[in-house]
């Protein structure tokens, strides 16, 4: 038996409102089913149906088994349509009290009840960066997605990351229904989108960028903007291999809602690589740009303060201790500020009451 020590791992993009998905998600998705179906029969209807208890129950979950996985930092997208203003401070002590780093943000959108859901989103963002979360929590701007938003909403996401010198954090281009939005627009793509309305601030994460262009992912590389590839999640939606990014990079690693097994994420990338022709890409290097997202948002010293340790055997590895800004949070293999039982526990009961509450919601 051997002892490694390693680096924090960084999911780059992820939502912990849908931690409960293991516990028996009863939607099943037909494999015909277009994305924007996906969305509207499952995830729409998902984050609509949240209760104060049900996401903190979700994320705590997400947040203890991403430490047991060895992830140290998570970067947040967060949706909770009834339920917006406070939904920030949920996620936060969720993450606070198991003591995982985070970038939280609200994802803006109109898509249920208009221009008035996105100022609610906007205020949500604002109110949470005004707290001044620091130590190992932090905000961002978010916006759930160019295709679901206005350009003054995307304006007034673009001045309020640029106000709290924050980025911010979009789904782009995850299905060709977001660029053909754009272009319906009269702009010659989603980037090109994003430029006129001002949307981005200095170190944007944009999430999957499945349909940009090469020359889009090459701006977004001279923008200094981030992409982060999700390669389990566009399996699962089967939105197409995200062959662009290789152009950039500034390309990190996120699982979108999957569990926070970036050992996984890396496999399955590794996966689509070798079905596509000509594409060099290093799953290793993907996963260590997280840490510099860490780096931009966190400041140099805390990649040295993030650390996993490992024990190798014969039969594999398995996490043993996490330190995340030199406190220990995992410690013999378990968590040290919650029993690993009790989360499960929490999360079935909130999942029961979940799924029953999503057949009310049409
Ligand atoms: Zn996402």
């Amino acid at each position: 038996m051997t002892l490694l020590e390693k680096a924090g791992a960084v999911n780059a993009h992820t939502h912990l409102y849908s931690g409960l998905v293991p516990f028996d998600l009863p939607f099943q998705i037909p494999p015909t089913l277009p994305f924007p179906d996906i969305l509207k029969t499952l995830w729409w209807r998902l984050d609509r149906a949240l209760t104060p208890d049900i996401l903190s129950a979700a994320a705590r979950y997400y947040v203890g088994q991403a430490l047991l996985y060895g992830t140290t930092t998570l970067v947040d997208h967060h949706e909770s349509p009834t339920m917006i203003a406070g939904s920030l401070d949920i996620l936060a002590s969720a993450c606070a009290d198991l003591g995982i780093r985070a970038v939280l943000c609200y994802g803006v959108t109109e898509r249920n009840f208009g221009r008035e859901e996105a100022q609610a989103g906007l205020a949500e963002c604002q109110r949470f960066l005004q707290t001044r979360p620091t130590g190992k929590i932090r905000g961002a701007v978010g916006v759930h997605a160019g295709f679901t938003v206005s350009d003054q909403t995307l304006t007034d996401a673009g001045n309020l990351a640029r106000q709290f010198q924050v980025p911010v954090h979009i789904h782009a281009a995850e299905d060709t229904c977001d660029v053909d939005d754009a272009r319906r627009r009269g702009d010659a793509g989603l980037l090109a989108r994003f430029i006129r309305t001002r949307a981005l601030s200095e170190g944007s994460i944009l999430a999957h960028g499945v349909h940009l262009t090469n020359d889009e992912v090459r701006e977004c590389d001279r923008l200094g903007m981030w992409l982060v590839n999700n390669p389990r999640s566009n399996e699962n939606n089967r939105v197409g291999y995200a062959a662009a990014l290789a152009k950039s990079r500034r390309v990190a690693l996120g699982t979108d809602g999957f569990p926070s097994d970036m050992e996984a994420e890396k496999t399955c990338l590794a996966e689509q690589i070798k079905g596509a022709d000509g594409i060099v890409v290093n799953p290793e290097v993907r996963l260590a740009a997280g840490r510099q997202i860490v780096r931009q948002i966190f400041g140099e010293k805390v990649l040295l303060s993030d650390r996993v340790i490992m024990r190798e055997s014969p039969e594999g590895r398995e996490v043993t201790a996490v330190e995340i800004g030199g406190e220990r949070v995992v410690e013999n293999g378990s968590l040290v500020y919650a029993t690993w039982q009790s989360l499960v526990a929490d999360a079935k009961r909130a999942a029961h009451v979940l799924w029953a509450r999503m057949e009310d919601v049409q």
